[in-house]
């Protein structure tokens, strides 16, 4: 209920928009608390506010039409480069609104601003730049109202027309550096259309007018050079490199964005025009997102796998309903007040929700190694003496893999293609598509299911959230192979094995590797007791390894480790290569190559008599580098084999 009126509300936003327009253009100037107020331009403004509501209803349209229609959903979400995940929709759409910035709404106004620009004998380029400044002007409230649109991660617009979030996130990013060129430009005519000194503009620019009064334009250059620093210093700090490098300077500076949008209100009242319903959209977002932290919740339980991951389950009753690929905005109040960071739901009941995550040992003092040693001693604590860890969670937020959704799709098979933690994406799906093969064993072919996951971490083996598929021996048309790329880690384990005599968790096998070359166990030993409280190794075991050639194989057999330790009877004869085998699993050292693989398996798969094509839903999550490589092999892949037809979805970890 709560959903459907926040829903209504946001799209109540648009049409009171209009209105909210209306009542600040009025003479009196009661609702305009700008310094320069857009008062007598009504029409030229108004016909401006229509245009950009057109586009947004035609917008509107046009994903609705690629929901309901299979075919323009597969033109929209063809990708027209090689190894990027962008599609044609998104580039189809970022296209529009370049047009209708940079073109349609300059086209309405250039005639009337160029008639308002002439008289005075200022020479043709002057006169081009003096026209230039309101249209940019009119061009950059457009764009500031464009950019603020996906800014929400409670989107119940995004939710409502099913736009995953990752488009809106990076349609979001085009925008805002489309918003850099425009003011940029603005600036330049400003700086350059008026026939006055450096010494002059500089002083405009930069000395605050003390004696001026508000309301009367005299703060308009004041104010314009100080927004547009604000917003150079949002796009330094969004660049690629700092987001990757350091997430929390881009999100704290991100806050810079509402200095930004009041500067450029002061500025000018048409600034606000365009704005309104995504800053309506982001209050209703900011208040869930408040509302939140309030509630509290706590941890259930903890499982530290021996890969090397942990699995935490946290009591909720919000993730029940989450469909497979959601994730959630988690914080530990214990390690960080303010962190929320997205982790997909890998496993959920009406009481919890459980979630994967791997911790970066290169970075100790991140958050999420923060938050592994947190749970850590959770877990290595008696139930007695444990002390509660608290967790507050926001969501479910983003959609639904659609490539391995049991309610829409019919495909012939599903592939998972999933690196390190990527795999936490996939799961929920894999159950759905498990569960439905078996309610309707009898009637329909089972969907082959394909389960590809490469980790950096050396033995992946015991993952205990897909112990369960190993156990179920009915599971039938599954295939998992699973590749394990550090060798470096596999050698210290076995190292670290054969000294201590027995397993070493993955985890600590550095560590034991060093205590073993030193001769200094103590340390090791310390450390392991208090990690590790009881020994979780599943009796499970049903795999077979085969060892694959590969240079990373090279270096582990270069480091002193009997390489046929890892050399078992083989994955193929595991491995179902017919419709309806048996499920099969493998271990291989050595990176994996999606198109090897689809090759390997999807070739031998017969599309059902009536169809013309084998559908394939391909899910890609991982690395940037493995998404592309993922992605060039799709490509390649398709076009070199006709009859077969991939439908590849992207999940990025990356945010
Ligand atoms: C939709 C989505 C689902 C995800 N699901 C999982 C999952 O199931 N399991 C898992 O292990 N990881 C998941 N991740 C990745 C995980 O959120 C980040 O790895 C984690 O936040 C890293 O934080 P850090 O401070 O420890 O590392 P850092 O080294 O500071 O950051 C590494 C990278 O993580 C991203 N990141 C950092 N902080 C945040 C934040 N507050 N919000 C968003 N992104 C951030 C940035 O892209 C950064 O480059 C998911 C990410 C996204 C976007």
């Amino acid at each position: 209920m709560t959903h459907v009126l926040l829903t209504l509300l946001s799209l109540a936003s648009f049409p009171a928009t209009w209105y909210i327009v209306k009542a600040s253009m009025d003479q009196s100037k009661r609702w305009c608390f700008s310094d320069w107020c857009l008062t007598g331009n009504l029409a030229s403004t108004m016909n401006t506010v229509t245009i950009y509501y057109w586009f947004l209803a035609l917008s509107a349209i046009a994903v609705s039409i690629c929901n309901v229609s299979s075919t323009a959903k597969r033109i929209a979400s063809k990708r027209p480069f090689s190894g990027s995940s962008v599609s044609w929709g998104e580039v189809a759409w970022f296209a529009s609104t370049v047009l209708l910035v940079w073109v349609i709404v300059p086209m309405t106004l250039w005639q009337d601003a160029w008639r308002r620009k002439s008289g005075s004998d200022q020479g043709l380029v002057r006169h081009i730049l003096r026209t230039l400044l309101p249209i940019s002007g009119d061009a950059i409230a457009v764009q500031i109202g464009l950019v603020l649109l996906p800014m929400s991660k409670n989107s119940f617009i995004a939710t409502l027309f099913k736009i995953p979030y990752t488009n809106l996130f990076r349609v979001h990013i085009w925008l805002g550096r489309g918003l850099l060129q425009l003011v940029t430009v603005h600036f330049v005519a400003y700086c350059f259309g008026r026939p006055k000194t450096l010494s002059e503009i500089l002083h405009k620019m930069f000395v605050f007018p003390v004696d001026a009064t508000y309301g009367r334009k005299s703060f308009v250059s004041f104010d314009g050079t100080m927004t547009y620093l604000v917003l150079i210093a949002i796009a330094v700090t969004s660049m690629d490199r700092v987001r990757r490098c350091l997430y929390n300077v881009f999100f704290y500076s991100h806050a810079l964005i509402f200095f930004f949008i009041v500067g450029a209100y002061i500025h000018a009242s048409s600034n606000m025009f365009f704005a309104i319903p995504g800053l309506i959209m982001y209050t209703i977002d900011g208040i869930l997102r408040t509302r939140s932290r309030a509630i509290k919740t706590q941890v259930q339980s903890v499982v530290l796998e021996d890969c090397g991951y942990i699995c935490v389950t946290v009591k909720t009753t919000l993730a029940h309903t989450a469909k497979p690929g959601q994730f959630m905005r988690i914080n530990f109040p214990q390690v960080s007040k303010f962190e929320f960071h997205p982790w997909t739901i890998a496993s959920a009941t009406e009481t919890d929700a459980t979630f994967l995550f791997s911790a970066n040992p290169r970075k100790p003092n991140e958050w999420s190694m923060r938050v592994a040693n947190l749970l850590r001693r959770f877990e290595a604590s008696s139930s007695s003496s444990r002390e509660a860890v608290e967790v507050c969670l926001q969501g479910p937020y983003g959609k639904e893999i659609d490539v391995a959704s049991v309610d829409t799709n019919e495909m012939d098979a599903v592939v998972f293609y999933v690196g390190g933690t990527g795999i936490a994406a996939a799961l929920r799906s894999i159950e759905a598509l498990l569960l439905r093969n078996k309610q309707r064993a009898d009637t329909h072919r089972p969907v082959r299911i394909y389960l590809f996951w490469s980790s950096q971490l050396g033995s992946l083996v015991d993952l205990s959230l897909i112990q369960a598929w190993v156990r179920d021996d009915a599971q039938d048309a599954f295939v998992v192979e699973l590749f394990a790329t550090r060798a470096a880690a596999l050698a210290a384990e076995q190292r670290a094995q054969s000294c201590f005599g027995e397993q070493t968790p993955l985890l600590l096998a550095a560590a034991a590797s060093e205590a073993c070359e030193s001769g200094n166990h103590k340390h090791y030993e310390s450390t392991r007791n208090s990690l590790v409280a009881a020994d979780r190794r599943s009796s499970v075991r049903r795999w077979s390894v085969c060892s694959v050639p590969d240079e990373d194989l090279v270096r582990f057999s270069e480091s002193n480790v009997d390489s046929d330790t890892f050399s078992g009877s083989g994955s193929d004869e595991t491995l179902g290569s017919q419709n309806g085998a048996a499920a099969g699993f493998a271990v291989s050292h050595g990176r994996c190559k999606l198109q090897d693989l689809l090759e390997k398996h999807v070739l031998n798969l017969t599309p059902l008599e009536e169809a013309t094509f084998l559908n394939v839903g391909v899910f890609v999550c991982g690395p940037a580098g493995f998404t592309r490589d993922a992605l060039v092999g799709c490509d390649e892949f398709e076009k070199e084999y006709n009859g077969i037809r991939l439908s590849v979805e992207v999940e990025s970890f990356d945010a």
